[in-house]
């Protein structure tokens, strides 16, 4: 039997329009995976939680039709859950899921009070990778109704490399890929993948801190590039990730760093 989506490609016009629902696609690397999504022909569910006006404008600027914006504080696992069935029923059903949404705060162990500790822990430990959790069960009966797709999660190097001034972040992420590597084992039967993308340092806000302060230059120089990802860099391999010719490489994670940190 011959697969037709065997020698599909992404870029051959005639491909199915497929509905993806992305995280945290107000900003930053959401915003660019939205944006290669729907520049395939995609329809989009742009994710939003506080930032109403850049979601608003991300989806003005989506090429193609059929996109829809969804609110959810990711953290609130009911809202997780009603926003996943409003994006697949306003999509038409649901194809994609990518899990991109994250928070990152600074809580150095010998700097940070009890209360914060516990504050970071819980934050970062729900929206990172409880939401992703949440999201994913509850596209499944959807992602299997449409005959398969895929689930990509968007972890981060700190999951190897250590985090020790967010170590919830460098735990929440590593949890992420541990998730998603079991997922792929108990969903591959129904021809749903699994898989994580693991950038180093991204161009986006959430580093912004970091990279236009005193370290700056040096967390550039930790790739032979000399600089960080763009958020189109990640996009791009989040795309593949999703994509049919991907189905098989299930369970992987595939690392967006700039050869800043190879691991064995
Ligand atoms: P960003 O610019 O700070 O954007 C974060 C996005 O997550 C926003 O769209 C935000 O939505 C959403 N979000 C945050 N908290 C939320 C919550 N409680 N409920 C719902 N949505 C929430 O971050 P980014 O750099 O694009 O990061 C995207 C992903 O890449 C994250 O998972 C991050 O950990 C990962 N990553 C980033 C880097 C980096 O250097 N930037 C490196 C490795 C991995 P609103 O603005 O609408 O609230």
């Amino acid at each position: 039997m011959v697969d037709s989506r065997a020698v599909s490609s992404p870029s051959q016009p005639d491909e199915k329009s497929r509905a993806v629902l992305v995280t945290g696609a107000s900003r930053g690397i959401g915003r660019a995976v939205a944006a290669a999504f729907a520049g395939r022909g995609d329809r989009i569910a742009v994710h939003w939680s506080t930032s109403r006006d850049r979601a608003e404008q991300v989806l003005a600027e989506l090429p193609g039709d059929g996109h829809v914006l969804v609110r959810a504080d990711l953290a609130d696992a009911e809202a997780v859950g009603r926003m996943v069935d409003d994006a697949a029923e306003r999509l038409g059903g649901l194809d994609v899921l990518v899990n991109n949404a994250g928070v990152f705060t600074a809580h150095p162990p010998l700097e940070t009070s009890w209360a914060d500790w516990q504050a970071a822990w819980s934050r970062t430990l729900a929206v990172n990778l409880v939401a992703a959790a949440n999201a994913t069960f509850r596209a499944v009966p959807h992602l299997i109704a449409a005959g398969g797709g895929a689930v990509v999660n968007v972890s981060s190097r700190g999951a190897f490399r250590g985090e020790p001034n967010t170590p919830a972040y460098g735990a929440s992420k590593a949890g992420l890929n541990a998730f998603a590597q079991s997922m792929a084992i108990a969903l591959a039967p129904h021809d749903i993948s699994v898989t994580c993308v693991a950038p180093g340092f991204v161009q986006t806000e959430m580093a912004r801190e970091v990279l236009d302060g005193p370290g700056g230059d040096a967390v550039r120089a930790q790739s032979p590039y000399g600089r960080v990802a763009r958020p189109e860099e990640v996009a791009a391999a989040v795309l593949w990730l999703a994509s049919p010719d991907a189905r098989f490489s299930t369970g992987t994670i595939v690392d967006v760093n700039g050869a800043s940190y190879l691991r064995s």
